[in-house]
């Protein structure tokens, strides 16, 4: 899952960036609204993570921009504790969901997974193709009975596919859905991980489009 990140306080923007990408998110970090509308033009998120108090344009400003040029993506507001007024603001302002500053790691993780479960209309957390199941939450992958080590990149890979089961992929988006902005693309490491994917729960899992890209196999 790939988060743009639009926070301007460098410890809590960093402590985000750190604690997600290590759950297995990739995520991409802007101070301000002019910045976030550059990546928004370019690249393709799936949840965005907005503060209110940024500098020039606030968050609500901006939120308010994005649903008027009906814009959908999936948005967690990071609100003051105490301000229950940011947090009605916000959420008329067409927040999907806020979180109250301090907050656990863990608890932004899980609500990301489940703005996005809700985005696609999924009710159950797991992640199901054939005889595989993913549990995106605790990043574990078991086919049948058997757990699979599948971590990283590979992981991540895995999890995009399965959260978009009927999209095909061209490897460059593929790339993009993988490596936030500061992360070195490695050449090839896209074919690398299908590879590698395939060897692990058989090759019918990721199918290869030709001239198109890759698409999680057929059900
Ligand atoms: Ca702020």
């Amino acid at each position: 899952m790939r988060i743009l990140l639009i926070e301007d306080d460098h410890l809590v923007g960093d402590g985000i960036q750190l604690g997600l990408t290590k759950q297995g998110f990739t995520v991409d970090w802007v101070q301000d609204v002019e910045s976030a509308q550059s990546a928004l033009k370019t690249d393709q998120f799936d949840v965005i993570v907005l503060d209110i108090g940024l500098p020039r344009v606030s968050g609500l400003e901006f939120l308010k921009k994005l649903r008027a040029a009906d814009n959908k993506i999936p948005v967690l507001l990071l609100t003051a504790k105490s301000s229950v007024e940011d947090r009605i603001q916000g959420l008329d302002s067409g927040a999907d969901d806020y979180l109250p500053k301090p907050f656990a790691l863990g608890e932004v993780a899980a609500r990301l997974r489940a703005l996005q479960r809700r985005s696609q209309g999924r009710a159950v957390a797991t992640l199901k193709w054939r005889d595989l199941t993913v549990f995106p939450d605790s990043q574990k992958v078991m086919l049948k009975e058997a757990e699979i080590d599948v971590r990283g990149k590979e992981l991540r890979l895995l999890l995009f596919l399965m959260e978009h089961p009927h999209n095909i992929y061209s490897r460059e988006e593929l790339e993009s859905s993988l490596y936030g902005w500061n992360e070195g693309i490695e050449s090839n490491s896209v074919e690398v991980h299908v590879h590698s994917l395939r060897k692990k729960l058989g090759k019918e899992i990721i199918k290869t489009v030709r001239g198109s890209g890759y698409q999680l196999g057929e059900e």
